[in-house]
């Protein structure tokens, strides 16, 4: 049998808890990367896995990933994250978010939770009546907090504009043509900040009346999504899915620059290398898609109204600068410089 110290996401985590409640049939994993920066923060992920360990790889990757993201995004929190093990049909009772709630208030705030796949905000607020580390609660009109949707683009936003002056010497987004991915909650930000500076934006959406929509309303093209990763563009911005950027896609881009707001849109890491070769610029998307975090952090931390989340996303251009600089005076690609730079964050260099 695999120990669980010579799992490959093993990296010196924290913790790692294993939750069981035989009532009401939870069992979850909650993984504690590093509480160097602060408590350890990231979402609860609602999955079926195929076998337990499957459960426990994801556990560890994705609390590493929030550590990373934390870290970049200069917020005082660690990383962490959950999963609680779905059976084959979903079923998610009440009385499992209660026992899940409950398993995290046992922790004393060494993990903060909040939404991710399969865990919507109503799950949080039952979550939420049996413990106070939650974050990603509906928020009162003017507060701080609810969808981190507008944060995060605004956030790639500004990322696709360091991106344009750094590739292409361009301070304005005007006449440049964008290629987005996806026409969902980011996209649709991102496709009215860049119309509204006067961009020709193409859109592709496997939602083709949702493509439709957004093209209308900000003046885009629609493009069929089978052909989005390959229009010549002045940028490409992945909007919809992780893991687009592969040895396949690289080869076939037509654009000199891509940032966007996908999770893990490298499939490996040797992609990274592979569109660095190419003389693509690429934009970590950990540090430009922070703004959802920005957010979600400073509604749970109290420590900041709208204009200081506004101040601490507009943060965003000067870290992707930051790490394009060390990228090219060292040779290294982007992903790999900005990872070392979230090790050193963390104390881990
Ligand atoms: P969303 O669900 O609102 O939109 C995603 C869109 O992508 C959907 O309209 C879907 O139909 C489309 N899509 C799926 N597969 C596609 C394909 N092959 N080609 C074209 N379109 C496709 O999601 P979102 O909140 O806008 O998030 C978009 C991406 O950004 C996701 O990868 C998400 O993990 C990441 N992200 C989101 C946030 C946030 O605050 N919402 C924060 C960080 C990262």
């Amino acid at each position: 049998m695999q120990s669980p110290w010579d799992y490959p996401d093993f990296d010196d985590h924290e913790v790692v808890h294993f939750v069981t409640d035989r009532e009401s049939g939870l069992r979850a994993i909650i993984a504690v990367h590093s509480t160097h920066l602060g408590p350890g923060a990231g979402g609860t992920r609602f999955w079926h896995y195929e076998q337990g360990g499957d459960a426990v790889a994801d556990a560890l990757r994705l609390s590493r990933g929030m550590s990373y993201k934390n870290a970049m995004a200069g917020l005082p929190l660690g990383g962490g994250k959950a999963v609680i093990l779905a059976d084959k049909d979903r079923t998610k009772t009440e009385a499992m978010l209660v026992a899940y709630g409950r398993a995290v208030d046992r922790l004393g705030g060494a993990y903060i939770t909040a939404e991710d796949v399969g865990i919507g905000v109503a799950d949080l607020v039952i979550v939420s009546k049996h413990t106070r580390h939650v974050a990603g609660l509906p928020a009162a009109e003017g507060e701080v907090g609810g969808d981190p949707g507008p944060h995060t683009a605004y956030g790639i936003f500004l990322g696709v504009k360091a991106a344009a002056r750094r590739a292409l010497g361009k301070d304005s987004l005007a006449g440049l043509h964008i290629a987005i991915q996806g026409a969902g909650s980011v996209a649709g930000g991102l496709a009215r900040h860049a119309a509204a500076e006067g961009a020709r934006l193409s859109i592709a959406d496997i939602d083709a009346a949702r493509a439709q929509k957004l093209a209308a309303e900000v003046g885009g093209a629609v493009v069929d999504p089978r052909d989005i990763l390959t229009l010549e563009a002045d940028v490409l911005s992945p909007c919809a899915l992780g893991a687009i950027l592969t040895e396949q896609s690289i080869a076939a881009l037509r654009v000199p620059v891509v940032a966007g707001a996908a999770n893990n849109q490298l499939a490996t890491p040797q992609d990274g290398d592979r569109i660095a070769a190419r003389g693509i610029l690429y934009a970590p998307d950990y540090v430009i898609n922070a703004g959802g975090i920005i957010n979600v952090s400073s509604e749970h931390l109290g420590d900041a109204d709208e204009a200081g989340v506004k101040a601490r996303i507009e943060k965003i251009p000067g870290r992707l600068d930051a790490i394009w600089e060390e990228s090219e005076s060292t040779g290294r690609n982007p992903a790999e410089v900005a990872d070392a730079m979230a090790q050193r964050l963390i104390g881990r260099g």
